[in-house]
């Protein structure tokens, strides 16, 4: 078999928030796994991007963790693939302030996430709420990612963030693709996954109920009484519906953790005795979709050291990459000084094009 596509550059970040759970594994982080086949995959703990909703500071570096052993007992492999943290550079922050020059402020206030999670916060909403896009505008443009794999719930600002690349372009490249207009990849099936209590909002970290939330960390016990005990419709016929959206949701989820299709669960299950069957065939297949990454999460967590060495080296492999990109955008901008743009040593500002990290 061929290997990846080195000229694929696929790009995706997730945040380090509470506990991740089955949503963001079956949209999100499974297909993060599966794009180190294809292509050049970089992957962000987008730690910047939680402090825009109220957080506990010390809970959010254990979560940085948490996360960052999940993602690696998932498949990641930091020697194929960029695996790195946020904040640890700093190009992501500058470019977002020079992206929010060519973003239009009327449709960050209209994005769906901004109007859902400005609703609920109790005590600030704040302006990092509102930027959140232009953040991840920049987290993608800085790579000039071809593809970025995400849910559902992201596709609005995947779209914005193409806007914001054809916009500089326009405005600052003479419509040359400077910054890489990227494409979302977004699946079929899973792309949405459900609270199981509450099967017309999706599952979420910040919001929805623990009870409708299965983590992927969630003992076989604990995987099972929420699956048993998720909200469905009133009949009994196994078969998605939009006025069945309980029963929809499992079929979905039957069908990603069992590697079939919902039209073959619906087939398997077509004689089945009611919905009690369909959610033990779920609560089994979820518990063993899950199982091997709980199974190597425990070592990887417990060495904080080996994950923060991870990081770091992914965050130099990142850095290199983002300070060229950087660099070009300051230069296009007219910011800074005259080809010096990016971070550079002292002793290289009078050096030519390129730029070198600095840290
Ligand atoms: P929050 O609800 O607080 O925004 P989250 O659960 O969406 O948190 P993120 O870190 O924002 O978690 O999302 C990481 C990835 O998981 C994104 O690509 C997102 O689209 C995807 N994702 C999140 N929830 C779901 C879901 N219910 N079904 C499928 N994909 C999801
Ligand atoms: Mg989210």
């Amino acid at each position: 078999m061929a290997g990846p596509d080195s000229a694929l550059r696929i790009f995706s970040g997730i945040q380090p928030t509470g506990r991740k759970h089955l949503g963001n594994y079956i949209g999100a982080i499974s297909r993060y796994v599966e794009s180190q086949e294809r292509g050049e995959g970089i992957f962000c703990i987008v730690d910047l991007h939680a402090t825009t909703v109220a957080y506990e500071p010390a809970e959010l570096r254990e979560r940085l963790y948490d996360t960052t052993a999940i993602l690696i007992a998932a498949g990641l492999d930091p020697s194929r693939c960029i695996l790195f943290r946020q904040s640890d550079v700093p190009e992501h922050t500058e470019l977002t302030w020079l992206l929010s020059s060519v973003t239009e402020l009327g449709r960050l206030q209209r994005m769906h996430q901004f109007r859902d999670k400005s609703l609920a916060q109790r005590e600030l909403v704040s302006a990092g709420l509102l930027l959140y896009p232009v953040l991840m505008a920049a987290d993608v443009l800085l790579y000039r990612a071809h593809e970025v794999p995400v849910g559902d719930d992201q596709r609005e600002h995947v779209e914005l963030m193409r806007d914001v690349a054809r916009r500089f372009n326009a405005r600052f490249a003479g419509g040359e693709e400077m910054l890489l207009v990227p494409d979302h990849r977004i699946p079929e099936v899973g792309a949405r996954i459900m609270d199981l209590q509450d099967p017309t909002s999706k599952m979420s970290t910040t919001s929805g109920s623990e009870a409708g939330t299965v983590y992927v960390l969630d003992e076989p016990k604990a995987i099972e009484k929420k699956i048993k005990s998720a909200v469905t419709d009133s009949g009994h016929e196994i078969k998605r519906s939009s006025d069945k959206p309980g029963v929809s949701n499992l079929i979905e989820i039957l069908a990603v953790a069992s590697a079939s299709t919902p039209a073959a669960v619906e087939a398997e299950l077509a004689q089945a005795r009611g919905y009690g069957d369909l959610k033990a065939a779920v609560a089994a297949a979820v518990i063993g979709y899950l199982a091997p990454v709980q199974e190597r999460y425990g070592a990887l967590r417990a060495d904080e050291d080996a994950l923060e060495a991870v990081l770091a080296d992914g965050a130099a492999r990142a850095q290199a990459i983002a300070a060229r990109t950087l660099a070009d955008v300051r230069e296009y901008m007219g910011v800074g000084r005259p080809g010096a743009a990016g971070r550079r040593e002292p002793n290289e500002l009078s050096s030519s094009a390129g730029s070198t990290v600095s840290r």
